[in-house]
């Protein structure tokens, strides 16, 4: 009911070797797990974000499971495709940086944002979420993640095999 579960280990391996290419780094990610039901709902709405990651812990939001996939897909990435990467740097950045300082600087970084910004109305909000480093180099991996997903699909397309995630 409260929806909690392992990520699969291919997907989980997938994000590592991506992630340790990227940066160099020994990235150990598993086990990452997922809360995709009530309670992954509940605590990712109350961020009003898509998804917020709590350690290794991944909470998404209901309206980002992919529609046309069946309940029977147990593969992360072909559920939530570069969200699953996006909150898998985050994963890593607390075993990176320790929970205490990750989660010190994170929202050091968002109030002063805020600060800066004058404002916690939803534009402000979005600005000082948006300049969070964690959240830069976040959203970074995951465009090149995605630019990488999409020049696949468009060379499967062009070879004329379908494409193994659809967006
Ligand atoms: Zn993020």
């Amino acid at each position: 009911m409260f929806g909690l579960e392992r990520a699969d280990a291919r997907s989980v391996s997938r994000v590592e070797d991506f992630l340790r290419e990227q940066t160099g780094e020994a990235v150990v990610l598993d086990p990452v797990h997922l809360a995709t039901g009530l309670l992954g709902n509940a605590v990712a709405a109350l961020a009003r974000a898509r998804a917020i990651t709590l350690g290794p812990l991944i909470c998404v939001r209901r309206s980002e499971h992919e529609p046309q996939k069946s309940p029977e897909v147990r593969v992360a990435l072909e559920r939530f495709g570069s969200l699953f990467v996006h909150e898998c740097v985050h994963v890593w950045q607390y075993r990176r940086d320790g929970a205490m300082t990750f989660l010190r600087h994170y929202m050091k970084a968002y109030f002063s944002g805020i600060w800066i910004a004058g404002s916690i109305r939803r534009a402000g909000r979005q600005s000082a979420y948006l300049a969070i480093p964690a959240e830069i180099e976040a959203f970074r991996l995951e465009q090149v993640w995605q630019q990488g997903a999409e020049v696949i699909a468009r060379r499967e397309a062009a070879r004329g095999v379908e494409p193994e995630v659809r967006t």
